[in-house]
């Protein structure tokens, strides 16, 4: 919202100017006026639309041009003023002071002008019949008011126009030539009504209604009132009401109707609330709310953010079959200035077998442009509405950032959802086969993809000891040169060789010695196209040899050139080494059946976490009772490992036991 406006009365000489800014200020007519008054500036709290506000006087007596041209250009709007009695003051309008006006302004720019007809105790006609032709012609022309200093006729009303002028200009909203709303208008106001049709029917009901008008008015509608609105329409217009709610057509004219009857403050408010400013464009302090993100942090989508995209996702799935056709998307993002999502996410997410994005996978796009980019987050959100909607200060409510890597990896244990893996390996080692594989696509399958629509990125959902977790694949560009910092930022790394390929495993080596080799970054060794026979790779050692040597698990063997969906149990293992990089899992699976699992299992259990939480605070208290906490305390902590690690010993033992 603006911080102040600025008045400016200009006209000829003897009009009443200086009468007209002293009436308001005394609320009495002078008898006797100087040329000009100093500037004077109304308090914010008494002025209807609560801005502070400036009131300039000019004299040609007292000023010269020069001075006139700066207060014009500084003006935010100039009432022109005329006396009623007077025909050359009124002639002096279009030919001296509007062309005056048009020079020393911004052509982008544009100041509103009121037109002021003083001294009507005067007559006894009115100006208006050779005012409103003037009117017609000029659109920068707000409106016209006639007044008397006098007697101290419209004087308020004067002001206020000028600041409404100001506040909620019409110009940008209306076009008096076609007497109807300008397209930009119509445009934002639509994706307003589509925002608030919350079932998406095209019709605002009753309860839709009430929501956006506590929403934009901080109050609902009377049920009296919200008839009233609705005969209105209904009056007016064939097929603006429909099964008892506003259409998108009933909606275009409320605000044409609002508009014409000069409450244009009414409309100006939906529209600011819904982020527009005065140009009708979508406010960047609106889009891009201040997000406070520390480096070593990532950023996730919140539980709430994720339960607005779901209704937003079944609010458009009209056939519900939990994925998005393409005019499904298309309508999703007709709010949008530009359609987000290119051919591209189809190969980044989960897809059914048209090719259409699932329910699955398009919670996973939204939770990668998060965790990518998530200012371009934040503004997708705000197109959705999203602060209005779930009634939130704004997008940023919907974001978790999450806690410092560094920090994680001290306490050895992580609240973050999604995980990053860089996938490294040489030109055609089977990369994009391991990205592809992962949204459940078999080579058959990946083959129909065209190279335009190919990605760098796959993410999807995983299972990690019961949990859900986002896995996100980056495929990075096998170019020694071109490696950068973000391509080591990850939390496991990936490295692909092609076991039919003798050549192949000497880049995993290299890219291996060269960056990871010192890294906290747990590494996975993938043999890619394992259906193809196995060749012996042109390296120093053996692939296992080489895992072995620098403490990595063996080569996990992998295909996707299967029958039906490529085996996912690698995705969870990586995952489950991202959560846990520091954990030497001696058994990578997660199948929940081996003896590694269950112990895993059972380590995680709340029973035993109890019992290790009331284990540990029985040995505290006997060693605070002995007072030699201090100095034995690392002993203190090894002996509970230990004994903790014997009763588990013997509690793992007997339910392997039982099972078997
Ligand atoms: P300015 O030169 O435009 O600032 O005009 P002034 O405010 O100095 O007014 C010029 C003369 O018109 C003064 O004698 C005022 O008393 C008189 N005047 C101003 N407003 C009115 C009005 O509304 N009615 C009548 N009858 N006289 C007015
Ligand atoms: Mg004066």
């Amino acid at each position: 919202m603006r911080k102040d406006v600025r008045i400016l009365l200009v006209g000829e000489p003897k009009v009443g100017k200086t009468s007209l800014i002293m009436s308001l200020v005394s609320e009495e007519f002078p008898a006797v006026v100087p040329y000009r008054v100093e500037e004077i500036t109304i308090p914010a709290d008494v002025t209807p639309e609560r801005v502070p506000t400036h009131i300039v006087d000019y004299s040609e007596a007292e000023q010269t041009d020069e001075q006139l041209f700066q207060e014009i250009s500084k003006a935010n709007v100039i009432c022109i003023v005329y006396a009623v009695n007077n025909k050359t003051s009124i002639e002096k309008v279009t030919n001296h002071w509007i062309p005056l006006i048009t020079e020393n302004t911004d052509k982008d720019s544009r100041v509103p002008l009121i037109l002021v007809g003083n001294k009507s105790d005067l007559v006894e006609h009115s100006s208006m019949e050779t005012i409103l032709p003037i009117m017609n012609q000029y659109s920068e022309i707000e409106t016209c008011v006639e007044c008397s200093a006098k007697n101290l006729k419209n004087i308020s009303e004067l002001f206020y126009y000028a600041q409404k002028a100001v506040l909620h200009p019409t110009g940008p909203l209306y076009c008096p030539e076609k007497k109807d709303m300008k397209p930009l208008c119509v445009k934002a106001l639509t994706r307003i009504f589509k925002v608030s049709d919350l079932d998406n029917d095209g019709i605002l009901n009753d309860n839709e209604l009430n929501f956006f008008q506590r929403a934009c008015f901080n109050s609902p509608l009377e049920p009296q009132a919200l008839e009233d609105v609705k005969n209105v329409v209904r009056k007016n217009l064939i097929d603006g009401v429909h099964y008892n709610g506003l259409t998108l057509k009933g909606f275009l004219f409320l605000h044409t109707l609002f508009i014409q009857r000069g409450r244009h403050e009414t409309t100006w408010t939906v529209l600011r609330r819904f982020g527009y400013d005065d140009d009708l464009e979508l406010n960047q302090d609106y889009l891009f709310p201040p997000l406070k993100i520390t480096p070593d942090c990532t950023t996730e989508l919140n539980h709430n953010a994720y339960l607005f995209l779901q209704s937003i996702f079944d609010k458009h799935d009209k056939d519900r079959d939990c994925a998005l056709s393409p005019d499904e998307l298309r309508d999703l993002f007709d709010v949008f200035p530009y359609m987000p999502w290119g051919p591209d996410v189809n190969n980044t997410v989960c897809t059914n077998d048209q090719g259409w994005i699932t329910y699955q996978g398009y919670l996973s796009q939204w939770t990668l442009t998060t965790y990518l980019d998530v200012q371009r987050c934040l503004e997708y959100l705000g197109y959705l509405g999203y602060s209005i909607i779930a009634e939130q200060e704004s997008q940023a409510a919907g974001i978790t950032v999450t806690r410092a890597k560094k920090i994680d990896l001290q306490k050895k244990q992580t609240q973050r959802n999604v995980f990053r893996c860089n996938v490294f390996g040489d030109m055609a080692s089977g990369k994009s086969g391991f990205l592809q594989a992962f949204l459940g696509k078999n080579l058959e399958r990946q083959k129909i993809i065209k190279e335009e629509h190919r990605s760098y990125y796959a993410i999807s959902t995983t299972y990690v000891y019961g949990q859900e977790k986002y896995l996100l694949l980056h495929e990075v560009f096998p170019d020694f040169d071109y490696l950068t910092d973000a391509d080591m930022a990850c939390d496991i790394v990936c490295l692909v060789y092609d076991v039919s390929n003798p050549y192949s495993f000497e880049y995993c080596a290299k890219v291996f010695k060269q960056y990871f080799t010192d890294s906290k970054t747990p590494c996975m060794m993938i043999a890619a196209k394992s259906d193809l026979p196995e060749v012996k790779q042109m390296y120093g050692c053996s692939p296992l040899e080489f895992c072995r040597r620098h403490k990595m698990p063996p080569p996990q063997s992998f295909t996707c050139n299967s029958a039906a969906e490529p085996n996912r149990e690698i995705y969870t293992k990586l995952t489950t080494m991202a959560m846990y990089p520091h954990a030497r899992l001696r058994c990578m699976c997660t199948c929940n059946r081996c003896t590694f699992c269950l112990c895993q299992n059972l380590l995680n259990s709340e029973l035993l976490q109890t019992v290790r939480t009331k284990l540990y605070a029985v040995v505290l208290r006997r060693h605070i009772i002995q007072e030699d906490l201090t100095s034995s305390s690392f002993w203190l902590r090894a002996s509970v490992g230990a004994t903790v690690f014997a009763v588990l010993g013997f509690v793992v033992y007997r339910v392997l036991l039982k099972i078997r």
